[in-house]
């Protein structure tokens, strides 16, 4: 089982995915997560990607489909993937058709987390993660079970992003209605696209999504 998750930024992709993972031994693949990363380790594309981070922006088709066909690469043909923020643009969508298809592997579904962009902005300043295993926390919805203590490692160290501040966001709504909504439709026609209310509570958009990969919703 393949599968995306679409939405703008805060809707609750990478929190739903740790939870896909953990309950259903699926692989999450996210860009940003991997775009961090080699901005952390100073590498090439690291390197080419930071400023366009900071500012909101998208980085390349190419520099992003890379890094997905590398990771596919890894991963057991038996193993479901979790798309994670990417394809963002239509390109990015035909270099995952081929990408997965090279790989005799499919999507199954897409689904879209609906939020309203007012809520956007207070999720995203709210957001931080621990700073070792990368589980997700939020000031408000989501904090830790006992303060200051990360509840899947017990680590202590937490961080925050520096594109998640008020200003970056809104650059990077326009982006997503610009870019990234558009490949909706390429899905729809397809039949492939599930809407779930990610206004919901953490839980229940979870379960929302478990009933559609059991075939119930
Ligand atoms: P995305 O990966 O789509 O950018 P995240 O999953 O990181 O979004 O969620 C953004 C922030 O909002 C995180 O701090 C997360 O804990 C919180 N969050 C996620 N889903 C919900 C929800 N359904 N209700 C309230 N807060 C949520
Ligand atoms: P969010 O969780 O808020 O949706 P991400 O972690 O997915 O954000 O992405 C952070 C940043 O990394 C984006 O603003 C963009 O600059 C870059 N990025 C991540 N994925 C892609 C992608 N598929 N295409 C282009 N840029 C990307
Ligand atoms: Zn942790």
């Amino acid at each position: 089982m393949d599968i995306i998750l679409l939405g703008p930024p805060g809707a609750g992709k990478g929190t739903q995915a740790e939870r896909l993972v953990a309950d259903r031994g699926m692989v999450q693949l996210s860009t940003g997560d991997m775009l961090r990363a080699a901005v952390k380790a100073g590498t090439e594309v690291g390197l080419k990607a930071k400023a366009v981070m900071d500012a909101g922006e998208l980085v390349s088709d190419e520099i992003v489909s890379a890094i997905i066909g590398e990771r596919l690469d890894q991963i057991d043909h038996a193993t479901g993937v979790i798309f994670d923020g990417y394809p963002r643009t239509r390109a990015q969508a035909e270099s995952l058709d081929t990408l997965l298809g090279d790989r005799g592997r499919k999507l199954d579904y897409v689904i879209e987390l609906e939020v309203d962009e007012d809520a956007l902005v207070e999720r995203i300043t709210g957001r931080f993660t621990c700073a070792v295993c990368g589980a997700g926390y939020h000031d408000k919805f989501k904090l830790p079970k006992v303060p200051g203590t990360c509840d899947v490692c017990g680590s202590h160290e937490f961080k925050r992003r520096p594109d998640d501040n008020a200003e970056t966001v809104r650059t990077r709504m326009v982006e997503y209605r610009a870019k990234t909504a558009p490949i909706l439709p390429i899905y729809e026609a397809r039949g492939l696209v599930r809407r779930v209310d990610g206004m919901a509570d953490i839980d229940h958009v979870t379960q929302a999504i478990e009933a559609i990969l059991d075939g119930k919703a």
